[in-house]
């Protein structure tokens, strides 16, 4: 686990935070492990938009 790992788990980086420092960090990375973080990247976009559409359901409310 590397920093980006690591903050991303404790949602201390936002998943747009996550890919510039991943662009950063990549070459001193192994494969592997690029797209270990590339994978919680992805379940922290899935995340974002499952807030935003909460968010959006939330001014919903009250409108019928
Ligand atoms: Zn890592």
């Amino acid at each position: 686990m590397c920093l980006i790992c690591a903050e991303l788990t404790k949602n201390k980086l936002s998943s747009v935070e996550a890919r510039r420092n991943l662009g950063e960090v990549h070459s001193t990375l192994k494969k592997d492990h690029i797209f270990e973080i590339l994978k919680l990247i992805w379940q922290k976009e899935d995340e974002e938009y499952e807030t935003m559409w909460d968010n959006e359901n939330m001014w919903d409310t009250g409108s019928d």
